[in-house]
């Protein structure tokens, strides 16, 4: 339920809103903007209590019952597209924003070759998976701890945040000393428990879309994200799985449109995992930016072919730089900038 409060309503009247809400078992979080305030109601039995209990108490302009199941992440709660600043880099403006690197930390060579390389192309984060999510546990899992001082060391040398996925909660702590935004992977989209730990942080987080969730229960593990006050929530689509064969994962394009439309949230795009293929990631790359994505992530290595993981789906130096060239005309031609 969310609660608009008239312009000019007093502290008082705000915290009478928020007592009847205690009194009825339910947790409150307030937006004070500088216009009027806005109360949300938060609880999965708001129903229960009849939107009257609110409308009559001084100073409520409004009560709207929120169908969907989502409230934090939705417009309703915050209108204006939020803006999400990571040391210095602006996610949600005018400017497109690129995170590129390899699927994971190799050596302090790929790393720091890949690093240099994307950032002289325009690329304004460095992406480096240094604990990796594997199918199989014999899979290669990341350089875990080394990997994350090799992108402390691209932090300090190239002046560039950084973004490593955290997989458990175990690792949060460490993870957030070391990167500007943590990367809450598609097979964690509902680690719950994990959401919890990260909402109480202040850092960035980007939360990609699990491989088979709706949009609304995207949305609604946002609200975990938020639910303890961190604002700063970055939707990643990465593509869903279908029926469709050919290619790793069916990336919809349409979420773009939707979640503009539904969510205040900042949405960027990963091409290489939806694409698993290095011939299709600079169309999906193209086609993101041309239906508004915030940014995109997208993997490069300076060798694909000795890649430890994904090497398939991972650009080569050249072919980013000449996907940042094309890239720049689709963002000029949308009304953005890279
Ligand atoms: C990744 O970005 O390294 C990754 C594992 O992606 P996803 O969670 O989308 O599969
Ligand atoms: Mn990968």
């Amino acid at each position: 339920m969310i609660i608009e409060m008239s312009r000019g309503a007093t502290k008082d009247q705000v915290d009478h809103v928020v007592e009847r809400a205690h009194s009825f078992g339910f947790e409150v979080q307030l937006n004070l903007g500088t216009e009027k305030t806005v109360v949300a109601i938060l609880g999965s039995d708001t129903g229960k209590v009849q939107t009257d209990a609110f409308a009559v108490l001084p100073g409520v302009q409004s009560v709207t019952r929120v169908m969907k199941p989502y409230k934090l992440a939705s417009r309703e709660f915050h209108s204006k597209p939020s803006k999400i600043n990571v040391s210095g880099v602006e996610i949600g403006g005018q400017r497109v924003v690129i995170m590129a690197g390899p699927c994971a930390v190799e050596s302090e060579k790929q790393l720091m070759e890949t690093a240099r390389a994307v950032k002289e192309c325009g690329a304004a984060i460095v992406r480096g998976g240094a604990f990796k999510p594997r199918t199989s546990p014999f899979s290669f899992q990341g350089l875990e701890e080394d990997a994350l001082k090799m992108l402390v060391k691209v932090k300090s040398d190239f002046d560039i945040p950084v973004i490593t996925e955290v997989l458990d909660i175990e690792n949060v702590e460490l993870i957030a000393k070391h990167a500007d935004i943590l990367q809450v992977g598609a097979r964690n989209m509902q680690n719950f428990a994990l959401l919890k730990r990260l909402s109480k942080l202040r850092h960035p987080i980007l939360l990609k879309r699990g491989l088979s969730a709706t949009i609304a229960e995207w949305l609604t593990a946002a609200d975990y994200l938020l639910a303890e006050g961190n604002r700063r929530v970055i939707l990643c689509e990465r593509g869903v799985r279908t029926f469709e064969d050919s290619v790793r994962f069916s990336l919809d394009i349409s979420s773009i449109p939707v979640i503009k439309r539904f969510s205040h949230l900042p949405i960027i795009v990963d091409p290489s995992h939806a694409a698993g293929h290095f011939a299709y990631v600079p169309s999906i790359a193209k086609a993101a930016i041309a239906a508004g994505a915030d940014g995109l992530l997208i993997e490069v290595h300076p060798n694909p072919q000795e890649a430890l993981i994904d090497g398939l789906q991972s650009l080569t130096i050249p072919d980013f730089k000449r996907l940042m060239t094309e890239l720049r005309t689709i963002a000029e031609a949308v009304g953005r900038v890279i």
